[in-house]
């Protein structure tokens, strides 16, 4: 019985990866054992979209190798490097780490089970590398895997991939061209998803409000252009149809880009009350100027026009979002917009990355690159402002009845927060784990709320 050990860094997608990947290992009869030490194959599923992710993921590579090297229990022990570090270095790595027994890339995850057995089959042998260059995979509603998330919430990936041209980002070349998966395939998995007893089904992708429209016949529609959900499946038809599953449960949307949004869209998500009254844009900037350089495909008046029509369209709706400090030609003026727009949205969920220079990106050949020193100091000051509004909004929950969902004994998320990226709230610890439970907010501490 083959042993294997799993290391999972990265994003939600990339646990949906691993998920299938442990899902395959059990079908062919491996088990999967939380002791390094006792893994005849040590997994690492590694992440590498910024400096930090790399980093990240090296180091944990580099630990599996030291480890082997430091232990008789583990001196037979395979490594295989999985995921985006993979994936996007399948050229430099094998060079840089000789002591990997194997390389897969993303197309090879639902194989990973042969690939251990030829491992395992020869006992010392050359280095393999399987990374397959712009990866196709999508997987399916009855594609084997084993959810490493908590019982009561899921991560469904309803597309992989992403067509849009942002300057700074190497995701569309680690992760390919945008494919979305069926709606019927993504309502099976989510009825089987339901009916296991999940009570907060999360949407994921790269760009979430692309879905379907690469499989539109004839011209794809054109962002900013107003999405007409007539001509194929769109989000705002697979949200009604998931509004129409039976059960008390809740759909998050996470990952959107502004520019896809629709009025079908809006009125989807305002017809549909199991999905939770929070939106996840990352916007990274609100100033044309930088905009125009990050290759957005929008622009400030369409996205304040945006977040006016989305806060009318569907009240009480909290608006996520991510911003980049520091990109390229970014001037004090561009930034002064930024911290300005900030204070004025008052977004009651954000977040800010100090730029991060990844290699074969468009942004990283730009001229005007700002100074470490200076990017540090708008992180900072644009933290603060996201302090200040996440309080402002915090303020206004005292007293207010909510819904939650208890995650831990004690702790529990509102519809406000998304699992592992936002806040919790503190209840009572007799609370049943896993379940919806009305609220008052008693006060709140920084970015927690507390129910009395
Ligand atoms: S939308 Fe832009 S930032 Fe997001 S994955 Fe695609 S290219 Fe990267």
């Amino acid at each position: 019985m083959i042993k294997v050990g799993l290391v999972s860094l990265g994003c939600a997608k990339n646990l949906i990866d691993s998920e299938i990947m442990v899902g395959h290992l059990q079908q062919a009869g491996m088990t999967m054992t939380p002791e390094a030490d006792l893994a005849d194959v040590l997994i690492i599923n590694t992440c590498s979209f910024i400096d930090m992710a790399k980093k990240e993921s090296v180091g944990a590579v580099h630990e599996a190798v030291d480890a082997r090297g430091e232990s008789k229990k583990r001196k037979r022990q395979k490594i295989i490097v999985a995921g985006c570090l993979s994936q996007r270095f399948s050229q430099e790595l094998p060079g840089l780490m000789p002591e990997v027994d194997a390389f897969i890339g993303l197309d090879q995850i639902t194989q990973v089970a042969p690939i251990i057995q030829g491992l395992m089959d020869k006992d010392k042998g050359e280095q393999e590398n399987l990374v397959t260059r712009q990866p196709q995979y999508i997987p399916d509603y009855d594609t084997p895997r084993f959810r490493l998330t908590p019982k009561h919430m899921a991560y469904i990936k309803i597309a992989e991939g992403c067509n849009h041209p942002c300057s700074f980002c190497i995701i569309p070349r680690i992760r390919g061209r945008h494919r979305s998966r069926t709606q019927e395939s993504v309502l099976k998995e989510a009825r089987q998803l339901i009916e296991s007893g999940v009570k907060e089904i999360n949407l994921i992708s790269q760009d979430t409000t692309y879905f379907g429209m690469d499989k539109w016949e004839g011209e794809r529609p054109k962002p900013r252009s107003g999405v007409d959900s007539s001509k194929g499946e769109s989000l705002s038809t697979l949200i009604r149809e998931l509004n129409a599953i039976p059960g008390d449960f809740w759909i998050r949307l996470l990952y959107t880009h502004p520019a896809h949004w629709s009025d079908d869209l809006i009125a989807a998500i305002a017809e549909s009350p199991k999905v939770a009254r929070y939106i996840d844009m990352p916007l990274q900037h609100i100033s044309d100027h930088m905009l125009s350089l990050m290759k957005r495909e929008t622009d400030g008046a369409y996205i304040r026009d945006l977040l006016k029509r989305i806060r009318a369209g569907i009240p009480g709706i909290a608006i996520r979002t991510t911003f980049i400090v520091g990109f390229p030609g970014e001037t004090e003026a561009d930034f002064n917009e930024l911290v300005q727009f900030i204070e004025d949205e008052k977004f009651e969920r954000a977040g800010v990355f100090n730029y991060s220079r990844e290699e074969d990106t468009r942004a990283a050949k730009m001229d005007d690159q700002i100074h470490h020193m200076t990017r540090k100091a708008r992180w900072n000051e644009a933290m603060r402002a996201i302090q200040r509004s996440v309080e402002h909004v915090n303020r206004q929950q005292v007293g207010k009845k909510l819904r939650v969902l208890v995650e831990e004994p004690g702790v529990a998320r509102t519809e406000m927060d998304a699992p592992d990226i936002d806040t919790t709230i503190f209840v009572d610890k007799n609370l049943p784990v896993g379940s919806f439970a009305d609220v008052t907010v008693k006060e709140w501490r920084g970015y927690d709320l507390v129910a009395g």
